[in-house]
């Protein structure tokens, strides 16, 4: 124990010698317009409750009825007892929400991108990963154990590039994974060149709608529904903790995948089944979202109002853009200098840092809700613009990633595409979220620290070297989809 905790000391002060030590800012009340934050009142300007959901009377009455009609929790894990006739009607609805055939509730976002991209990939297949994807996403690459190609952020050419060269492969699935709307930049994957790529080779694809899903696209449907792609992928991810304004997350897809992910998704098999509230909840807002869609409005409408404001104040925003508003500062001690000044004046904008970001681009991610008034985006664009001055921060060198989606880094394209795609194993730091730093670079997961197969445990050695004529299974197969069920074969036998 000793050795331990000089270890997780030492860890700590690194942490905070380097600047990076977190801790949680306490809110009270709800995620509204406004909140105390540690006391303190303040425009809540970094909630992704983009929709004012989450305090919504008839949401809130919702959950609360759930509670006292199915409980709050749910038990066990969907595949034992854990499907409640509360999640069979969230699922029929989202699914007629997205026009797909079948759809499947998972506990969280990071669940659901986890197990699919587990169930969809595994060793001997290939992973391709836009490097700004989602860290459940990067997670759900190295949990896999397939390989993973992370090709450089939004840029086909390159996607292209490394499919041609894994395409020689004949053995292996393919899987291409993005985010639809990337969290901490606000902008959108080029979904239409995508869905071609993954057709010409054959790719499976999976597309992460968290931050478009009740706030893009048709009635809130999404960027794939806005773009007519909601037929073409294979698996379409939601969460119910944003726009919804609860906890959980969905698939959508068809039958057939969706059979396939409750036999092959680790995290849903494993994993006790979303709380009844928690459902409900997403329920009602999923109705107020169809039945009202002026929020939608509002939230565009206040994002326009915000980043008009912003331009004026001086910040390199444009008006026409994302409900995701970046402010990229640069440095991390001027993002939390910025965020402390603007929280002073009475606006809550966390600082996001690496490893969340990439280096030398920490920023604040503004958020604007459908709750807020155009006044509160002009007092917020005034609160940034007075607090960057007074830190002699010029305004004009801060804002928002200016990219193509066909040309990014087209300087170095040749070399780069021409340069043979490298191996690297994880780095072993906890705190290095794994961003994909490195483009081009194949990234063989190594089995540790997030190993959860059985296969290498004492329990699953036991098993095997007692295994006795009667046993009613085989030595199981590493990585294989159904290991989940067959562990629970050993554990019943
Ligand atoms: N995908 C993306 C793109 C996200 O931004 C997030 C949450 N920040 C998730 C997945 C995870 O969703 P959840 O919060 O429901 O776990």
């Amino acid at each position: 124990m000793g050795a331990a905790m000089s270890d997780i000391h030492e860890q700590l002060a690194e942490l905070k010698q380097l600047g990076r030590c977190r801790r949680l800012r306490l809110v009270s009340g709800p995620q509204g317009a406004t909140v105390l934050l540690e006391g303190k009142p303040v425009l809540l300007l970094c909630s992704n409750n983009y929709l004012g959901l989450a305090d919504h009377p008839r949401v809130r009455e919702a959950a609360a009825e759930a509670a006292m009609r199915w409980g709050v929790g749910a038990g066990a894990s969907r595949l034992v007892s854990g499907t409640m006739t509360i999640h069979r009607r969230l699922e029929e609805r989202l699914a007629a929400f997205e026009r797909r055939e079948a759809c499947l509730l998972f506990g969280s976002g990071y669940l659901a991108n986890i197990g699919v991209i587990g169930a969809l990939a595994g060793r001997g297949d290939t992973v391709f990963s836009d490097e700004l994807n989602h860290a459940s996403i990067i997670d759900g690459c190295r949990l896999s154990r397939a390989d993973v190609v992370v090709y450089r952020h939004l840029d086909v050419e390159h996607l292209e590039w490394s499919l041609r060269r894994h395409a020689r492969r004949e053995a292996g699935r393919r899987l291409i994974v993005t985010d639809s709307v990337f969290s901490m930049d606000g902008d959108l994957a080029p979904l239409e060149m995508i869905v071609e790529l993954a057709r010409a080779y054959a790719a499976r694809l999976v597309v992460d709608e968290a931050h478009a899903i009740g706030a893009l696209g048709p009635d809130g449907r999404g960027v794939l529904a806005q773009a007519g792609l909601h037929g073409e992928v294979d698996v379409l991810v939601g969460t119910l903790g944003k726009a919804l304004g609860s906890y959980g997350a969905f698939v959508c897809a068809d039958r057939e995948m969706v059979r396939y992910l409750i036999n092959a998704s680790r995290s849903l098999i494993f994993s006790t089944a979303p709380a009844p509230p928690a459902v409900a909840g997403a329920l009602a807002a999923l109705e107020l979202v169809q039945e009202r869609p002026h929020r939608i409005e509002r939230l565009r409408s206040n994002a326009r109002a915000l980043r008009a404001a912003l331009a004026r104040e001086g910040f390199a925003v444009t008006e026409e853009g994302m409900h995701i508003v970046p402010l990229i500062v640069g440095e991390e001690d001027y993002a939390m200098d910025l965020c402390q000044a603007a929280i002073e004046r009475g606006v809550f904008a966390q600082a996001i840092r690496p490893p969340t970001v990439p280096e030398g681009t920490s920023r604040l991610r503004l958020a604007p809700m459908a709750s807020h008034t155009a006044a509160d985006m002009r007092m917020a664009a005034a609160v940034l613009g007075d607090a960057a001055r007074k830190l002699g921060l010029d305004p004009a060198a801060i804002g928002s990633p200016s990219r193509a989606t066909t040309d990014a880094g087209e300087a170095d394209e040749e070399q780069e595409l021409d340069a043979p795609a490298r191996v690297a194993s994880p780095s072993p730091s906890p705190f290095d979220f794994e961003r994909g730093d490195s483009p081009a670079r194949v990234v063989s997961p190594s089995p540790r620290p997030f190993d959860f197969e059985r296969g290498d445990s004492p329990a699953r050695t036991a098993v095997s070297a007692s295994a006795s004529p009667r046993a009613p299974v085989g030595a199981p197969r590493p990585n294989a989809p159904f290991d989940g069920e067959r562990e629970s074969s050993i554990r019943a036998a």
